[in-house]
């Protein structure tokens, strides 16, 4: 499989996205495209940019789509609309990063065996933790406290996060939690109940 591939098709797609100025998702995609970037270069991924996409996904954060999507894009990551809303950037972006494990484990790891809990098997699990991540057999996924690369990342282009508290042991499978905070006079959920949807499922 070649180190670094990126498919036409992908790159255009970003360009379009970022000039969709009348797209309410614009903005939103322009800085997880910026941290994918990011990532996939600094943590030597040797994957390509991904298709992004952002749309409801129910009880998961994020979604990798293996080998190609209808369209017959490569690397499809979905982002779940409501985490833009409820979760502090800091996750979305460790949920991009989940994915993007996905990715990596499609073009240079172990197949998967199966849908869960096999699909986030040790080989993914062990490069996330590498990584930063603590993810569970079912996909759950902590950030690590500490001197890991994604918060070195974080601190290398200056963006603050909370302090990472110390894991806590993954549920069995966990609903993703409701939702508690209001809408705001801007129309985006208030962002109360935060804390509570830290540990998703992706
Ligand atoms: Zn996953």
């Amino acid at each position: 499989m070649k180190a670094n591939f990126t498919e036409e098709i992908n790159l255009l797609l970003r360009k379009h996205q970022r000039r969709a100025k009348d797209w309410k998702f614009n903005r939103a995609i322009t800085v997880l495209h910026k941290w994918a970037k990011r990532m996939i270069a600094n943590f030597h991924l040797g994957i390509g940019i991904p298709a992004l996409m952002i749309e409801r996904l129910g009880r998961k954060l994020g979604r990798f789509t293996c080998g190609r999507n209808p369209f017959g894009l490569r690397d499809e990551i979905a982002i779940d609309e409501g985490a833009l809303y409820e979760l502090p950037l800091y996750m979305v972006i460790v949920t991009v990063l989940h994915e993007l494990v996905h990715s990596w484990q499609e073009h240079h790891g172990m197949k998967p065996r199966s849908k869960n809990p096999h699909y986030h098997n040790a080989e993914f699990r062990q490069k996330a933790r590498s990584l930063g991540l603590l993810v569970g057999v079912w996909g759950h996924t902590q950030c690590t406290p500490g001197n890991t690369p994604l918060l070195n990342l974080f601190k290398k282009y200056g963006f603050k996060v909370p302090e990472i508290p110390e894991p806590k042991p993954f549920p069995q499978r966990q609903r993703r939690l409701k939702f508690k905070g209001g809408i705001g006079k801007d129309g985006r959920k208030k962002d109360k109940g935060v804390q509570a949807v830290q540990v998703g499922e992706s």
